[in-house]
């Protein structure tokens, strides 16, 4: 390749990505700069030295080359939604994909090529359109970057597997700017790591991914008090765990807002969620997601057909940009009784009522992927659970994180191991390669040594070139 930067010669790195970065280049002094640099979680007010708005796989090229030859740190900003903030950092260039945000469905052939800064809502607008849709998140503002290079879990993983399953290639961009396409036949343990290994191996600039069919769904969901958790939590233990993968079904303990169907004396108060999905026909929903509610009534459901559009934006206004927020997130053995206990002292325990504890069952396709074939691991734990802190004031950070964390802490008997990489925040050293576990983690150190050897692309839950466990 021709080497483009020489850092010797008279033009200074400045002058280079002025002369080879077409998108804008936004620095302190630029009336966007605090704009561009807000990630979704305002607890990560910080100042990047230059913000690369990307418009094309070369100028991601022409941001990298320029960082390294400056000797500075580089963060990749997806669609913003890490909640640890990784998409930026003081005095880093950050390198925005939010400008390669184009969409290209090939319905006869069940594909969509995506930008690496799509958010979800981007995909999912296009591939509908045809019937189609990659299953993702649940959240439609979330990026597709972030989402898939960490796995990717959503209402239709138990049916179909997770995002990263989906991946079938990807134009990367590698740490020394080369541009690659990895494919099963070329790079293809680089698309290995792609699946799931958590995104520093190179920057994705667009994802191929397979596409499934999806129609209308069967939604039921039901709010009980929280007196009634150990009954209702029982009942959904019992039912998640025998359904096929046709049916999702969520628990969440959040306060009751006050939604026309919800009792007025359960508003303003925590209470427990279930909700049952059905992606089968609808006709036949009521029946699959009806016994959910049989063995411990709740005090008011809801239950309709949506359009999977809807369905995807039910949780577009809960979680929104620029709120104060901190997630500990571990997987579950079991929903045993002492667990269930614990879940419900949490709720009680709530210092925000913008705050919620989310846990599900999984398995179903998730596990059926051959390990194999991705990065990704745990595919056989059964629950994974959330204690998401949400809050707007700044005197009240310490109280919330302390409740998030006290809130897994507490489940530690119960917990399956390892933990979801895309919901990893402030973690203790060796947490990154209790993730993968040992093979995978040497794994994907050897996947850096040869696509990143100097760790260019640090800026995310990393696995340095030298794995150490506890690095
Ligand atoms: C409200 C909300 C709902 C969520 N719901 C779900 C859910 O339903 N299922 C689920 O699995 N996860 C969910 N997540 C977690 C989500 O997967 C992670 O937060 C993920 O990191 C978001 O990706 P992003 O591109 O928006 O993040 P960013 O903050 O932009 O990026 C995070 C990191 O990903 C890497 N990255 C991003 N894009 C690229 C790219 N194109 N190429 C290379 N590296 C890249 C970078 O290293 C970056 O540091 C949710 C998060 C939020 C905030």
């Amino acid at each position: 390749m021709t080497d483009l930067l020489d850092p010797a010669s008279r033009n200074s790195a400045e002058q280079f990505l002025r002369h080879h970065f077409q998108g804008p280049l936004v620095g302190p002094d630029d009336t966007a700069y605090d704009e561009v640099r807000a990630v979704w979680n305002g607890m990560h007010d910080r100042r990047p030295r230059l913000i690369a708005r990307c418009t094309s796989a070369a100028d991601v090229s022409a941001a990298l080359r320029y960082a390294t030859a400056a000797g500075l740190a580089v963060t990749v900003r997806g669609g913003g939604h890490n909640v640890a903030g990784t998409a930026v950092a003081d005095d880093a260039v950050m390198i925005d994909l939010s400008l390669l945000n184009a969409v290209e469905v090939d319905p006869g052939a069940h594909l969509v090529r995506a930008q690496g800064g799509c958010l979800l809502r981007d995909v999912d607008a296009a591939t509908l359109a045809h019937g189609l849709v990659c299953p993702s998140g649940v959240v439609a503002h979330t990026g597709l970057g972030g989402l898939t290079l960490g796995g990717g879990y959503g209402w239709l993983a138990r049916k179909w597997g997770l995002t990263c399953d989906h991946l079938l290639a990807a134009e990367v961009v590698l740490a020394d700017g080369t541009i690659v396409e990895a494919t099963e036949d070329q790079h293809a343990e680089l698309l290995w790591g792609l699946r799931g290994g958590g995104g520093n191996l190179g920057i994705v600039t667009r994802f191929t991914l397979r596409l499934r069919p999806v129609g209308p769904v069967h939604y039921h969901t039901g709010v009980h008090p929280l007196a009634d958790v150990p009954e209702a939590l029982a009942r959904y233990r019992e039912f998640a765990v025998a359904q096929g993968p046709d049916l999702h079904a969520t628990a969440a303990l959040k306060q009751a807002g006050a939604h026309s169907w919800i009792p007025e004396r359960l508003r303003g108060r925590p209470a427990l969620f279930l909700t049952a999905v059905w992606f089968g026909d609808p006709a036949d929903g009521p029946r699959h997601t009806a016994p959910l509610f049989s063995a411990a009534a709740p005090d008011a459901t809801d239950s309709r057909v949506l359009s999977y559009a809807q369905l995807q934006a039910l949780g577009d206004h809960g979680e929104p940009h620029g709120h104060r927020y901190f997630t500990k997130s571990c997987y579950l053995t079991d929903l045993t009784e002492g667990a269930v206990a614990q879940l419900a002292d949490t709720a009680q325990e709530m210092p925000s009522a913008l705050s919620s504890v989310d846990f599900e069952y999984l398995r179903g396709a998730i596990g059926d992927v051959p390990d194999a074939e991705s990065a990704f691991p745990r595919r056989d734990a059964p629950y994974i659970c959330t204690v998401s802190a949400q809050w707007t004031d700044r005197a009240d950070d310490e109280a919330n994180a302390a409740w998030s964390r006290q809130g897994t802490a507490r489940l530690a008997e119960w917990q399956y191991g390892g933990a979801y990489v895309n919901y990893l925040q402030d973690e203790r050293p060796g947490r990154v390669a209790e993730v993968y576990g040992a093979a995978r983690y040497e794994r994907l150190a050897a996947l850096k040594r040869r696509y990143d050897p100097d760790n260019v692309l640090a800026g995310n839950q990393n696995i340095p070139p030298a794995a150490h466990p506890h690095a």
